[in-house]
């Protein structure tokens, strides 16, 4: 072999990463709409210096290489700081799930090994419900905007205010962890993953492509991806390396305020989950004309399946385009991307949105395959379903201090998704369903996702999820809950008859259950374990 003559031992570092936001575009602005409505306003240049004063502070209070430093913030501009002083000083950021239960909390923060805790105010009484339980976190740092920090905590402004602009980081070596996050998981406890500096810059560069998200200097993008979820998307990454503007949203997610900022800061990107793009599609709907959103050239919509009805009524009535991604925690989290590739521009406009509808082939140095219950590789069908598995250099090759999951790697070096797919000639992931989630009928499949996309597009239905109902003779039927639209009265044999062109028979619901609203998980899902746990054994009699 004859070696590269490059500088390849010169290290991808997210310090490397942020300085680039902060150097070469101190003047774009990074906003924050406050609960009270007020907005705080910055630019780079100035968020760069705080970043350094931070990552001192940091320092001085005793953070070194691989030390754990948690983070129970919403998202706003100093949890953005953070996301870059933490891994500049040599530390892992970890940022907790503040919807999740104390309990699991306490478990996360101590199986994590926290030491720091940077902590909104207002999540203070939270944090005292699992403080006991996370006593390996010796200093508590409290993000004030009125109030002076309690007793025994310190200030994060009064920190910075000490700390000097100037900041000589430790070296930093590409492969040690910069972030880590636990995944939410309905079965067995939440398990870690740590993002090594290099996983985060190499995905960061793979989804900023032009056919990724695209992200470029120019955009101003909104983040209603909670911060603590899988890094937001990647997407303060993004953000910082190209110099695009970020706004954040703080905690309210409501349609209406989210759509006043879009109108009012211009918005050209905002990404979410699709529970919250359905309560937008639904504003925009009965408020035609109210926002001007001219400038939004693109939604990225993820985290589950995303209902081809709203693609199409997000384009149709609204000029929005709707990009779906598929990821995980596990993987960074970007693995596929849903793009309509040059040789399908000529097909009808019904099977481009068929296959936009579908989660997307994956993005450069993600590798794709689905196996069956034996372990077998399946064909590019589009039909075959099985266990979609992945691997790349942003794929977790095993969980933090955890021996338990390990089978969910195989032994040739694959990540095993959980998730039931079948992929087509063009590599695109068609999911079916979460393993848990699978409907079997007789033995016969039945897939929740593809029934719960039909019942949404039905003009009445606003939500819609599709679970195992347990039956005496077939072991599962399945049943569907559905919240309706306002004003509207319930129909079974309406939606019975919508969805019965479209399926095989024995895939129709067995009933249907009128709700309110669906129970979420903690990042904005349908929670059907809550469903099956719940109405479970309507069918039993
Ligand atoms: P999390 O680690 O909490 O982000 O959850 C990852 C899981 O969310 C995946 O394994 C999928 O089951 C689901 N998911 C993410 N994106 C999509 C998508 N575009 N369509 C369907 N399911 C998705």
């Amino acid at each position: 072999m004859i070696p590269g003559t490059m500088m390849d031992d010169c290290p991808l570092t997210l310090t490397a990463l942020f300085a680039r936001g902060g150097t070469f575009f101190a003047r774009n602005d990074i906003v924050t709409r406050r609960l009270d409505g007020s907005v705080h306003r910055y630019a780079y240049g100035d968020y760069w210096r705080r970043v350094r004063r931070l990552a001192n502070a940091l320092s001085r209070l005793g953070v070194k290489s691989g030390d754990r430093v948690a983070t129970l913030c919403w998202n706003h501009y100093r949890h953005f700081e953070a996301y870059a002083a933490v891994p500049a000083a040599g530390g892992i950021l970890h940022t907790l799930n503040l919807r999740l239960h104390p309990t699991d909390l306490g478990y996360i923060a101590n199986h994590a090994g926290d030491s720091v805790l940077i902590v909104d105010s207002s999540l203070l009484p939270l944090y005292e419900r699992f403080k006991g339980a996370a006593g390996g976190i010796r200093e508590v740092i409290v993000i004030a905007d009125d109030e002076p920090a309690p007793q025994g905590c310190r200030d994060y402004e009064a920190l910075l205010e000490a700390e000097s602009d100037v900041f000589d980081g430790p070296p930093i070596d590409e492969r040690q962890g910069a972030a880590m996050c636990y995944t939410s998981g309905t079965t067995g406890r939440p398990k870690g993953v740590v993002y090594s500096h290099r996983s985060t810059v190499l995905h960061t560069l793979a989804a900023c492509m032009t056919d990724s998200l695209g992200i470029c200097e120019n955009d101003r993008i909104l983040v209603v991806v909670p911060m603590f979820h899988a890094n937001a998307w990647g997407i303060p990454f993004c953000a910082a390396m190209t110099g695009a503007s970020l706004i954040f949203p703080e905690r309210d997610l409501r349609p209406e305020p989210l759509l006043d900022l879009m109108a009012a800061e211009r918005l050209t990107v905002a990404a979410g989950v699709p529970t919250i793009w359905g309560g937008i599609l639904a504003a925009l709907d009965e408020n035609p004309g109210r926002w001007d959103l001219s400038a939004l050239r693109t939604t990225i919509v993820g985290g589950s399946a995303v209902p081809q009805a709203m693609i199409d009524r997000f384009e149709q009535r609204h000029g929005v385009r709707v990009v779906q991604a598929w990821g995980m925690t596990e993987t960074n989290p970007l693995g596929t991307l849903s793009r309509v590739k040059r040789h399908m521009q000529g097909w009808s406009r019904e099977r481009r949105l068929e296959a936009r509808a579908t989660q997307g082939y994956a993005v450069p140095f993600v590798d794709t395959r689905h196996v069956d219950d034996a372990g077998r590789v399946l064909a590019w069908d589009g039909k075959s379903l099985g266990e979609l598995e992945v691997r790349g250099p942003w794929v977790a090759g095993r969980y933090y201090d955890n021996d338990e999951q390990q089978d969910r790697f195989t032994p040739d070096g694959w990540f095993k998704t959980g998730d039931i797919v079948a992929i087509d000639a063009e590599g695109c992931v068609r999911i079916a369903d979460r393993a848990k989630d699978v409907i079997k009928s007789g033995g016969e499949w039945i897939s929740s996702v593809e029934l719960e996309n039909a019942l949404m597009a039905h003009p009445l239905v606003r939500e819609a999820a599709v679970f195992a109902g347990r039956h005496p003779k077939w072991d599962e039927r399945p049943l569907a809950a559905v919240v309706l639209k306002a004003g509207e009265t319930p129909a079974k044999e309406e939606l019975t008859r919508y969805l019965a062109p479209k399926f095989a028979k024995f895939w129709l619901p067995d009933d249907y259950l009128f709700l309110d609203e669906l129970p979420k998980t903690s990042v904005g899902k349908f929670k059907k374990s809550a469903l099956r746990e719940k109405y479970g054994d309507l069918l039993l009699g």
